[in-house]
């Protein structure tokens, strides 16, 4: 009776340091198999532990302007120390023809180049509880100088006064009722009213009229009432 777009959701995952963001997405990927992550390109240097192809396409500088002058972006910005991150079009294209519905995890710049291009997008925000929180993990994990953590809490200031451009946030106090957050985002924006393409219901008079001669319900009695 109700059809409702097929194709494939834009979903932006967008966060402040240290709110998990990665362990939220890598939770939902395992869960919902019609979910992808789109794996951007990025000029900055791999670290340890990471994989090209997997956590980013890593290229030079030169590569990724001359991706730039192709057309090769759906988006790209300039995130920390002047590194170039960007999400390749080829990618989503191929991901949103599977059907799948894509998760682009990029920062608030990239959002609102997307959010101006597919005004559909769904833009999420992932939030640690608190400031004091985020400087318990920093700490916790211990990699980065005085200056890089600095950097970090600068960009989550700005990027908090960016939240009123999304369209949910989530807090990840806990990281499955986190998980659970987003996906009854994603479940509530299938259902939009706006998602529909077409309402088609039966003819009402044939309707009733099968209704009226159909046998099985030939023994309830019809009452009518008189005014
Ligand atoms: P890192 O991987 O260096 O810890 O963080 C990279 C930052 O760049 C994150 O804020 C992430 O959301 C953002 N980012 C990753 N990929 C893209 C992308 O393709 N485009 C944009 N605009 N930002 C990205």
């Amino acid at each position: 009776m109700i059809k409702q777009k097929q194709s494939g959701e834009l979903i932006i995952i967008s966060g402040t340091t240290c709110a998990g963001k990665g362990s939220v997405i890598e939770k939902l990927l395992k869960r919902n198999k019609n979910l992808a992550l789109s794996i951007s390109y990025t000029s900055r240097p791999m670290r340890r532990g990471e994989v090209n192809g997997v956590d980013y396409v890593f290229v030079s500088r030169e590569e990724f302007e001359k991706k730039i002058a192709n057309g090769d972006f759906l988006e790209y910005a300039k995130v920390r120390y002047g590194e170039y991150f960007g999400t390749s079009k080829e990618e989503v294209k191929k991901l949103l023809q599977e059907g799948k519905d894509v998760i682009l995890e990029i920062d608030v710049q990239g959002a609102q180049q997307i959010k101006e291009m597919f005004p559909e997008t769904i833009l999420i925000f992932i939030m640690a509880p608190s400031m004091t929180e985020v400087k318990r993990r920093i700490k916790a994990r211990g990699k980065e100088t005085k200056e890089q953590i600095l950097d970090r809490f600068i960009t989550a200031y700005r990027e908090i006064n960016e939240i009123p451009k999304y369209n949910y946030v989530v807090v990840n106090n806990d990281l499955d009722t986190a998980v659970k957050k987003v996906e009854a985002i994603l479940m509530s924006e299938k259902c939009r009213v706006d998602r529909i393409e077409e309402i088609s219901v039966e003819n009402q008079e044939e309707f009733i009229h099968e209704f009226l001669i159909d046998k099985d319900f030939e023994n309830i009695p019809i009452t009518i009432d008189e005014e």
